[in-house]
Protein backbone atom coordinates (compact mmCIF):
# COMPACT_ATOMS: atom_id res chain seq x y z
CA UNK A 1 0.00 0.00 0.00
CA UNK A 2 1.46 3.50 -0.73
CA UNK A 3 1.86 5.81 2.23
CA UNK A 4 1.93 9.34 2.05
CA UNK A 5 5.28 10.74 3.44
CA UNK A 6 4.52 12.21 6.78
CA UNK A 7 6.99 14.05 9.03
CA UNK A 8 4.89 12.48 12.10
CA UNK A 9 2.15 10.32 12.95
CA UNK A 10 -1.09 9.53 10.65
CA UNK A 11 -3.20 12.01 11.69
CA UNK A 12 -6.74 10.87 13.01
CA UNK A 13 -8.47 11.68 9.75
CA UNK A 14 -5.84 9.44 7.93
CA UNK A 15 -6.43 6.93 10.73
CA UNK A 16 -10.20 6.94 9.69
CA UNK A 17 -9.92 6.96 6.36
CA UNK A 18 -7.58 3.55 5.84
CA UNK A 19 -10.10 2.10 8.42
CA UNK A 20 -13.09 2.72 5.71
CA UNK A 21 -10.54 1.44 2.84
CA UNK A 22 -9.98 -1.32 5.01
CA UNK A 23 -13.67 -1.52 5.51
CA UNK A 24 -14.37 -1.73 1.77
CA UNK A 25 -11.57 -4.37 0.60
CA UNK A 26 -13.20 -6.70 3.16
CA UNK A 27 -16.56 -5.86 1.52
CA UNK A 28 -15.27 -6.77 -1.95
CA UNK A 29 -13.28 -9.88 -0.60
CA UNK A 30 -16.49 -10.79 0.88
CA UNK A 31 -18.84 -10.40 -2.44
CA UNK A 32 -16.30 -12.08 -4.92
CA UNK A 33 -16.41 -15.23 -2.49
CA UNK A 34 -19.95 -14.72 -2.88
CA UNK A 35 -19.43 -14.33 -6.42
CA UNK A 36 -17.46 -18.09 -7.17
CA UNK A 37 -19.55 -19.96 -4.78
CA UNK A 38 -22.48 -19.06 -6.76
CA UNK A 39 -20.39 -19.41 -10.16
CA UNK A 40 -19.49 -23.36 -8.82
CA UNK A 41 -22.87 -23.80 -7.68
CA UNK A 42 -24.18 -23.38 -11.30
CA UNK A 43 -21.03 -25.67 -13.04
CA UNK A 44 -21.66 -28.59 -10.75
CA UNK A 45 -25.67 -28.71 -9.95
CA UNK A 46 -26.00 -29.55 -13.61
CA UNK A 47 -23.20 -32.07 -13.76
CA UNK A 48 -25.50 -33.40 -11.04
CA UNK A 49 -28.36 -33.76 -12.59
CA UNK A 50 -29.24 -37.16 -14.17
CA UNK A 51 -29.51 -37.09 -17.73
CA UNK A 52 -32.76 -35.95 -19.70
CA UNK A 53 -34.16 -38.49 -22.23
CA UNK A 54 -32.61 -39.87 -25.25
CA UNK A 55 -33.46 -36.71 -28.29
CA UNK A 56 -35.06 -38.71 -31.33
CA UNK A 57 -31.72 -38.05 -33.02
CA UNK A 58 -31.72 -38.71 -36.27
CA UNK A 59 -28.67 -39.28 -38.80
CA UNK A 60 -26.57 -36.78 -39.68
CA UNK A 61 -26.68 -36.97 -43.37
CA UNK A 62 -29.58 -36.21 -46.10
CA UNK A 63 -33.04 -37.08 -46.25
CA UNK A 64 -33.85 -40.56 -48.17
CA UNK A 65 -29.85 -41.00 -48.01
CA UNK A 66 -28.44 -44.55 -47.66
CA UNK A 67 -25.62 -44.72 -45.44
CA UNK A 68 -23.34 -47.38 -44.75
CA UNK A 69 -22.59 -47.04 -40.88
CA UNK A 70 -19.62 -49.28 -39.45
CA UNK A 71 -17.02 -50.17 -36.99
CA UNK A 72 -13.77 -51.91 -36.62
CA UNK A 73 -11.16 -52.87 -34.36
CA UNK A 74 -9.50 -50.68 -32.93
CA UNK A 75 -11.85 -47.56 -33.27
CA UNK A 76 -13.52 -47.89 -29.89
CA UNK A 77 -16.79 -48.67 -28.53
CA UNK A 78 -19.79 -47.38 -30.11
CA UNK A 79 -18.11 -45.11 -32.48
CA UNK A 80 -19.91 -44.96 -36.10
CA UNK A 81 -18.24 -44.24 -38.91
CA UNK A 82 -20.52 -43.20 -42.11
CA UNK A 83 -19.96 -43.66 -45.50
CA UNK A 84 -22.41 -42.81 -47.97
CA UNK A 85 -23.76 -45.90 -50.26
CA UNK A 86 -24.01 -44.22 -53.74
CA UNK A 87 -22.19 -41.20 -54.72
CA UNK A 88 -18.72 -39.55 -53.66
CA UNK A 89 -18.49 -39.22 -50.05
CA UNK A 90 -16.01 -36.15 -49.96
CA UNK A 91 -18.49 -33.12 -49.93
CA UNK A 92 -21.56 -34.40 -48.60
CA UNK A 93 -23.85 -32.23 -46.46
CA UNK A 94 -23.36 -33.53 -42.41
CA UNK A 95 -26.38 -32.50 -41.00
CA UNK A 96 -27.18 -31.70 -36.58
CA UNK A 97 -28.80 -34.86 -35.39
CA UNK A 98 -31.10 -33.01 -33.10
CA UNK A 99 -31.29 -29.18 -32.43
CA UNK A 100 -29.10 -28.15 -29.80
CA UNK A 101 -26.45 -25.37 -29.35
CA UNK A 102 -22.66 -25.97 -30.89
CA UNK A 103 -20.16 -25.97 -28.20
CA UNK A 104 -17.04 -26.94 -30.46
CA UNK A 105 -16.34 -25.83 -34.06
CA UNK A 106 -13.00 -25.73 -34.86
CA UNK A 107 -10.08 -28.69 -35.10
CA UNK A 108 -9.27 -31.75 -32.81
CA UNK A 109 -5.44 -32.74 -33.67
CA UNK A 110 -4.13 -31.49 -36.83
CA UNK A 111 -5.73 -31.22 -39.96
CA UNK A 112 -3.44 -33.37 -42.62
CA UNK A 113 -3.14 -32.69 -46.23
CA UNK A 114 -6.04 -35.13 -47.57
CA UNK A 115 -8.82 -33.41 -50.26
CA UNK A 116 -10.67 -34.31 -53.16
CA UNK A 117 -7.53 -33.11 -55.24
CA UNK A 118 -5.35 -34.95 -53.05
CA UNK A 119 -6.94 -38.36 -51.28
CA UNK A 120 -3.90 -39.83 -50.41
CA UNK A 121 -1.84 -36.85 -48.79
CA UNK A 122 -0.10 -36.72 -45.71
CA UNK A 123 -2.85 -37.74 -42.78
CA UNK A 124 -3.46 -35.87 -39.84
CA UNK A 125 -3.94 -36.58 -35.87
CA UNK A 126 -7.24 -36.33 -34.15
CA UNK A 127 -10.32 -35.98 -35.34
CA UNK A 128 -9.22 -32.73 -37.65
CA UNK A 129 -12.33 -30.04 -38.66
CA UNK A 130 -15.16 -31.33 -36.01
CA UNK A 131 -18.46 -29.91 -33.91
CA UNK A 132 -20.18 -30.98 -30.72
CA UNK A 133 -23.60 -30.36 -30.07
CA UNK A 134 -25.03 -29.68 -26.85
CA UNK A 135 -28.77 -30.86 -26.98
CA UNK A 136 -29.56 -30.30 -23.70
CA UNK A 137 -30.30 -33.01 -20.60
CA UNK A 138 -26.50 -33.81 -20.82
CA UNK A 139 -26.91 -35.23 -24.38
CA UNK A 140 -24.09 -34.53 -26.95
CA UNK A 141 -23.20 -35.31 -30.61
CA UNK A 142 -20.12 -35.35 -32.11
CA UNK A 143 -19.04 -35.06 -36.08
CA UNK A 144 -15.23 -35.50 -37.01
CA UNK A 145 -13.53 -35.14 -40.15
CA UNK A 146 -15.41 -32.52 -41.86
CA UNK A 147 -13.48 -31.47 -44.80
CA UNK A 148 -13.45 -27.41 -44.13
CA UNK A 149 -14.32 -24.73 -41.37
CA UNK A 150 -17.26 -25.75 -39.97
CA UNK A 151 -20.35 -24.40 -41.52
CA UNK A 152 -21.65 -23.23 -37.56
CA UNK A 153 -19.87 -21.31 -34.82
CA UNK A 154 -19.53 -22.27 -30.89
CA UNK A 155 -22.79 -21.07 -29.04
CA UNK A 156 -25.22 -20.75 -31.87
CA UNK A 157 -28.21 -22.70 -31.52
CA UNK A 158 -28.62 -25.37 -34.85
CA UNK A 159 -32.14 -26.83 -35.64
CA UNK A 160 -32.65 -30.27 -36.78
CA UNK A 161 -30.84 -31.38 -39.80
CA UNK A 162 -29.79 -27.55 -40.13
CA UNK A 163 -25.98 -28.21 -42.45
CA UNK A 164 -22.76 -27.76 -39.84
CA UNK A 165 -20.65 -28.73 -42.15
CA UNK A 166 -19.49 -30.99 -45.14
CA UNK A 167 -17.90 -34.79 -45.08
CA UNK A 168 -13.98 -34.82 -45.40
CA UNK A 169 -11.26 -36.45 -44.09
CA UNK A 170 -9.07 -34.27 -42.15
CA UNK A 171 -7.45 -35.55 -39.20
CA UNK A 172 -6.51 -39.10 -38.76
CA UNK A 173 -8.37 -40.31 -41.42
CA UNK A 174 -8.04 -43.02 -44.24
CA UNK A 175 -10.64 -42.41 -46.82
CA UNK A 176 -13.66 -39.23 -46.82
CA UNK A 177 -16.50 -40.39 -44.09
CA UNK A 178 -17.91 -39.00 -41.08
CA UNK A 179 -16.80 -40.30 -37.68
CA UNK A 180 -20.45 -39.86 -35.11
CA UNK A 181 -21.17 -40.09 -31.22
CA UNK A 182 -23.46 -39.60 -29.10
CA UNK A 183 -22.80 -38.88 -25.62
CA UNK A 184 -25.05 -39.07 -22.53
CA UNK A 185 -23.68 -37.52 -19.68
CA UNK A 186 -20.15 -36.62 -21.76
CA UNK A 187 -20.15 -40.83 -21.39
CA UNK A 188 -19.85 -42.41 -25.22
CA UNK A 189 -23.26 -44.33 -25.78
CA UNK A 190 -24.51 -46.67 -28.29
CA UNK A 191 -25.82 -44.56 -31.17
CA UNK A 192 -29.52 -44.35 -31.79
CA UNK A 193 -31.17 -43.31 -34.93
CA UNK A 194 -34.92 -42.40 -35.20
CA UNK A 195 -35.42 -44.33 -32.21
CA UNK A 196 -33.89 -47.45 -33.42
CA UNK A 197 -30.36 -48.36 -31.95
CA UNK A 198 -27.32 -48.97 -34.31
CA UNK A 199 -26.42 -52.24 -33.17
CA UNK A 200 -23.16 -50.76 -32.94
CA UNK A 201 -21.66 -51.46 -29.12
CA UNK A 202 -18.14 -52.05 -29.32
CA UNK A 203 -14.96 -52.41 -31.55
CA UNK A 204 -14.22 -56.18 -31.26
CA UNK A 205 -14.75 -57.05 -34.90
CA UNK A 206 -15.46 -55.26 -38.11
CA UNK A 207 -19.18 -54.53 -38.35
CA UNK A 208 -21.18 -52.89 -41.02
CA UNK A 209 -25.14 -51.82 -41.24
CA UNK A 210 -27.08 -49.66 -43.49
CA UNK A 211 -29.77 -47.22 -42.39
CA UNK A 212 -31.85 -44.67 -44.26
CA UNK A 213 -31.57 -41.13 -43.33
CA UNK A 214 -35.38 -40.10 -41.99
CA UNK A 215 -33.36 -36.14 -41.11
CA UNK A 216 -35.99 -34.74 -42.75
CA UNK A 217 -37.20 -31.71 -40.78
CA UNK A 218 -34.72 -29.15 -41.73
CA UNK A 219 -35.32 -25.72 -40.67
CA UNK A 220 -37.60 -26.74 -37.36
CA UNK A 221 -35.67 -25.72 -34.23
ZN1 LIG B 1 -14.27 -43.19 -36.94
Amino acid sequence: MLRAVTTGHPSARHRARRHTRRRTVRWILALGAAAAIVAAALVVVPLLRPPGPRPLFQLPVACGETWQLGTYPGHDDFDVDLFPTTGEAWGRPVLASSAGTVTVAGINGSLGERTPDNPNGPRGRGGGYWVKIDHGGRWETQYLHLLEPPLVREGQRVAQGEQIGRVGSTGNSGAPHLHYEQRRGWEKVETHFDGQPSGITNDDTEYTVERTSNNCSAGQP
